[in-house]
């Protein structure tokens, strides 16, 4: 594995009685991209925060290219925050050529508006600009100065999803260049997408983490197919833990083993002659895991 660019360990922040960040354990590695989700109010904008020196923690320790957050080289991190603060009256050209002012090392205007597509928005005034055209620059600032790491705090928040895509393959694009990136979002499968790693928060906590496929088989998968006509779903082979819904003809199974399930679904069918048809397995989402996890941390 490559070598830890931000380890956090037994993390904590309070304010007053609130743990806002109750004892997090994580670290990020070189070139990867990594996922920390959650329910509002779960932790992450603070414990981004503290990563990015903004803001103290009340215990734990957390290194950022292996020194403290306050002392981490500046110009190794690019850091996209939640709202921007971009001027609505300087053009996207004149906004990047005033931030290479205090980027040491800062690309070529163009080349910065080039590398997240904004070339032929160069003269466009902020203000004018579409939601995903200011994100794209907001990303174009934060890399102006080729980061290492990069912090993104919900970068496609109120997007469309055709702006959210493009924000998306942009990432993407940064992350196979060999940049490391921290995520948070909302939307879970942009995560699913882009990240190798996760951690998924609760009211401070993390309740679950590790690598995408790891997550995803933690949770419940589907095995869906239609019944002939005719036929009922009594005697399906569901496991005493494994949920099955019929809708008219359509069968859907939700269990932790759908593999299994499929297959047993095919024998009971063999068994009685008959044909199941558009039978579909799949491991459950990130967005299902997330349901699943919410459901259970509150019952
Ligand atoms: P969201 O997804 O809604 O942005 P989040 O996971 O980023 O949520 P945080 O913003 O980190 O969550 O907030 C975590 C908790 O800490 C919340 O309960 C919040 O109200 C509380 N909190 C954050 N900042 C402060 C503060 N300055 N004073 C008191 N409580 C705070």
């Amino acid at each position: 594995m490559n070598e830890p660019v931000i380890e956090v360990s037994e993390l904590r922040k309070r304010y007053g009685p609130c743990a806002a960040v109750d004892g997090i354990t994580f670290d990020v590695r070189a070139g990867e991209v990594f996922a920390l989700l959650g329910t509002n109010g779960a932790g992450k904008t603070t414990t981004i925060e503290i990563l990015e020196g903004y803001l103290r923690a009340t215990s734990g320790t957390v290194r950022v290219f292996g020194q403290d957050p306050a002392s981490a080289p500046r110009s190794r991190i690019g850091l996209v925050l939640q709202e921007s603060g971009l001027f609505g009256d300087l053009s996207a050209a004149e906004t990047v050529t005033a931030w290479s002012r205090f980027t040491s090392g800062a690309m070529p205007v163009a080349e910065a508006l080039e590398l997240v597509g904004l070339s032929g928005q160069a003269g466009t005034r902020v203000k004018r600009m579409s939601g995903g055209e200011r994100r794209k620059l907001d990303i174009a600032l934060a890399t102006l100065g080729r980061p290492d790491l990069l912090f993104l705090d919900e970068p496609t928040t109120g997007l469309d999803p055709e702006a959210r895509r493009r924000v998306r393959d942009l990432v993407r694009g940064l992350a196979a260049g060999g940049m490391t990136v921290l995520l948070t979002t909302h939307y879970l499968e942009e995560a699913q997408e882009l990240a190798g790693r996760v951690a998924i928060m609760d009211r401070g906590r993390i309740v679950t983490q590790g690598t995408m496929s790891e997550v995803l088989g933690r949770g419940s998968g589907r095995v869906a197919f239609e019944l002939p006509a005719g036929a009922t779903p009594e005697g399906l082979p569901v496991g005493e833990r494994d949920v099955l819904t019929a809708t008219g003809r359509r069968c859907v199974i939700v269990t932790a083993e759908p593999e299994s399930v499929a297959h047993a679904v095919l024998g009971w069918a063999q068994a009685r002659g008959v044909r199941v048809t558009g039978l579909d397995v799949r491991q459950a989402t990130l967005e299902e895991v997330f349901l699943d996890i919410a459901q259970e941390v509150r019952t």
